[in-house]
């Protein structure tokens, strides 16, 4: 029997999101028709064998149906501006993300996470800590297994979840047991209307979470917190309370909460200081879930990192180097230069998102030998360093990794770190860290 009018939901958008979405709906018997305006958008065949039954409409955006439809459910890559979000608004129909239906159905509590840079990495850490201090956990989202997928696993203990801007400007109610806000920099100018914007969407994270975990040395986001919420702050320097930092012990740097040291950060795997903030986080995180400080610890001791973030390839010619194609926006790459010690050979370029590469320039420019460009926005990247830098234009990232390692002298590293997305040459950052990996390696045999 066919459903009636405003029955079915609306799912725009058949790739990884799409396809989990649809897994969802088939586990709670709902119909949608499913709307993707790429003519062979990623998921098509997955869709079809999943709900062979469902209408299927792709190559083009069917604005007649938003009368008919309960709701949109939308995928993240999709922007607000995209002409059929904009007609159901205007039509009043309900525009939610996978997020949204997450929150209606979870029968546990979850941690929310997000950040312009250090999302995986904090998720994953608090993932770890909670399982090191014997708690079922399961952790996804933006980061690995979408979430609704998480829902057709047994209920855990807790849910550890990373969200992006876009899944939670369109998430009306996210009821956190603890929400993290690591930092937020320009990123995604050209999916946000504007810096604000995308500013609100972070923020928003706070608004029904039942304690918060906020970074200190951003006035905004203390500005914004909403008062009277169970709060524990992170930085670099020193905490006071039960807030977490870190303290000079005898020359070496300790992580610490209030005036307790903890650990040095030296017995830490994972490098640069920005992974120290992270660190920080998810142990404020954790503190607030309750876990004990010896797991955690634990956890922050035996992690290695997550791959293509600040991950060690080779070392030959005494020239390190290091894969951080996650580094998709300014503000990672400058935190993946500064992590660095010595001179770098920095492979830069891709699809910039309106990024500024100037601030880029004027951040990392003196610890270059030299910027090795690829990608559309190779040109805009150049014109930003004005000179300040020896600058090559390579073809191909294996052009590039052959061009870094003759520019390179002992001692230097070269750090693949784009500051931008990938997909002008690859399908996503991690196909990316695999070329690159693969071009030192045929370098070095
Ligand atoms: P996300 O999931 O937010 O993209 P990741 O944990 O995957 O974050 O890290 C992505 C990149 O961002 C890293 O490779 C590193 O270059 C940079 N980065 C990580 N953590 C931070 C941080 N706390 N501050 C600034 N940059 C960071």
């Amino acid at each position: 029997s066919h459903p009636a009018v405003g029955e079915r939901d609306l799912v725009y958008g058949i790739g990884n999101t799409g396809l989990s979405i649809a897994r969802f709906l088939k586990r709670q018997e709902r119909q949608a028709v499913y709307v993707d305006s790429r003519p062979a958008p990623p998921g098509l065949t997955e869709l079809s064998a999943l709900q062979p039954d469902a209408e299927v409409i792709v190559g083009k955006r069917p604005l007649e149906l938003l009368h008919a439809v309960r709701r949109v459910i939308v995928s993240p890559g999709i922007s607000d501006q995209d002409t059929l979000l904009e007609a159901a608004r205007a039509a009043g129909v309900d525009v939610v993300s996978d997020i949204e239906l997450f929150v209606e159905c979870a029968r546990a509590p979850f941690v929310a996470i997000t950040g312009s840079n250090g999302k995986s990495t904090v998720t994953t850490l608090i993932a770890l800590m909670c399982e090191a201090d014997g708690k079922r956990v399961l952790a996804g989202a933006n980061l690995g297994e979408p979430a609704l997928d998480l829902l057709s696993h047994e209920t855990p203990d807790v849910y550890v979840l990373e969200l992006s801007s876009f899944q939670l400007q369109r998430t009306r109610s996210l009821p956190a047991k603890v929400a993290v806000l690591l930092n937020i920099s320009p990123d995604h100018l050209d999916w946000h209307r504007d810096e604000n914007e995308y500013r609100e969407a972070k923020y928003r994270i706070f608004r029904e979470a039942a304690a918060v975990v906020i970074n200190r040395v951003d006035d905004e986001a203390r500005r914004r917190m909403v008062s009277g919420r169970t709060c524990r702050s992170f930085a670099l320097n020193e905490p006071r309370r039960q807030n977490f930092g870190t303290r000079q012990v005898d020359g070496e740097t300790w992580l610490a909460r209030g005036d307790e040291v903890l650990l040095p950060a030296a017995k830490m795997k994972l490098v640069g200081r920005h992974n120290l903030e992270n660190a920080l986080a998810a142990l404020a995180a954790g503190d607030l879930l309750g876990l004990h400080m010896p797991a955690m610890l634990e956890a922050l001791k035996t992690f290695t990192g997550l791959p293509h973030r600040m991950q060690f390839v080779a070392r030959f010619n005494n020239v390190t180097f290091i894969n951080d194609s996650k580094a998709t926006n300014v503000a990672a790459a400058i935190a993946s230069v500064n992590s660095v010690e010595g001179k770098v050979v920095l492979i830069a370029g891709g699809q910039g998102k309106g990024g500024d590469f100037a601030a880029l320039a004027g951040a990392v420019h003196d610890r270059l030998r030299a910027l090795v460009l690829i990608g559309e926005d190779a040109a805009k990247i150049e014109n930003a360093f004005a000179g300040r830098v020896p600058v090559t234009q390579a073809e191909s990232l294996p052009a590039a990794v052959t061009y870094s390692a003759e520019l390179a002298t002992p001692g230097d590293t070269v750090l693949l770190a784009p500051a931008c997305a990938s997909f002008d040459q690859f399908p996503n950052y991690q196909e990316r860290g695999v070329a690159f990996r693969v071009a030192v390696e045929a370098l070095q045999s």
